[in-house]
């Protein structure tokens, strides 16, 4: 059952805001983007994270659960190609040693768990310096985005990104889908793709679908400058790790584990 609207504005510290100013809110998130909704000066100095308690993903997901991966998969239309060169992946799996080469060895009691590993939004993304047709593009919220139509294909981005965040269509990827969502677009061969932290669904007051389909909260999403948010209170009370923070592109996707 997917989180309803009125859970993720509270979950995102935007509560409060809702209350006092439903119809606006209402008004701006189902006609124009969130990124509208900022430049509106309702909703200010946004800037988007997640949030991703693996401890919760495995005590209570495990590694059978995919929700979250599948519901990306269903809402991005991303194909499904097993050639591992080819592969398309917004949201998925990587053990620990992969997910934090830099903590190997240090974290025993990590050794081969499982992370569940995004594009983190950087702060300072190196993709976006690179493109060099602004295909790549960070909006005032955090979301580093990708307009599919002005990719030329160079993938200078992902030689960039250190994540590995980012997938090329090596080959049409529409043959490669059991079902297509009509509401967001089909990728042709030659473009760059990677996750959008679900702009388009934030667009309509809607959180990010891997999050909605985690029957366990262990995907929180919110705004990082808002001290109500949930995501900050949990930075504030638990410990929590993001991949790769001595490279200083700061992201925006943080892990409780423990
Ligand atoms: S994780 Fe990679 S693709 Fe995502 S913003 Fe950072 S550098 Fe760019
Ligand atoms: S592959 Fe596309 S998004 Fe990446 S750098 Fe080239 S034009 Fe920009």
């Amino acid at each position: 059952m997917e989180m309803d609207r009125r859970t993720f504005l509270k979950m995102g510290g935007l509560g409060l805001l809702g209350l006092m100013a439903a119809p606006v809110i209402d008004v701006l998130l189902k006609t124009g983007a969130a990124q509208g909704a900022r430049s509106s000066g309702v909703i200010t100095a946004g800037r988007w994270a997640l949030v991703v308690d693996m401890k919760k993903c495995w005590e209570s997901g495990g590694s059978a659960c995919r929700d979250c991966i599948l519901a990306c998969d269903r809402a991005h239309n991303v194909p499904d190609i097993s050639d591992p060169e080819e592969q398309i992946r917004w949201i998925w799996r990587e053990p620990y040693e992969h997910a934090f080469p830099e903590q190997e060895g240090r974290a025993e009691s990590l050794a081969g768990k499982p992370f569940l590993v995004l594009c983190n939004h950087c702060t300072d993304p190196p993709c976006v310096r690179v493109c060099p047709t602004r295909a790549t593009f960070k909006r005032k919220d955090g979301i580093v985005m990708m307009d599919y139509h002005r990719c030329i294909g160079c993938r200078y981005c992902m030689a960039a990104c250190p994540y590995g965040a980012r997938s090329f269509n090596f080959r049409d990827p529409r043959p490669y889908l059991s079902t297509t969502n009509p509401a967001y677009p089909t990728r042709e061969r030659g473009v760059v793709e990677k996750c959008n932290f679900c702009e388009e669904r934030l667009a309509e007051g809607r959180p990010p679908a891997c999050v909605a389909a985690c029957r366990y909260g262990a995907l929180v999403f919110g705004d990082l400058e808002d001290p109500r948010s949930q995501v900050r209170d949990i930075l504030r009370t638990r410990y929590t790790v993001c991949r790769k923070p001595e490279l200083g592109t700061r992201p925006n996707v943080y892990y409780v584990v423990g």
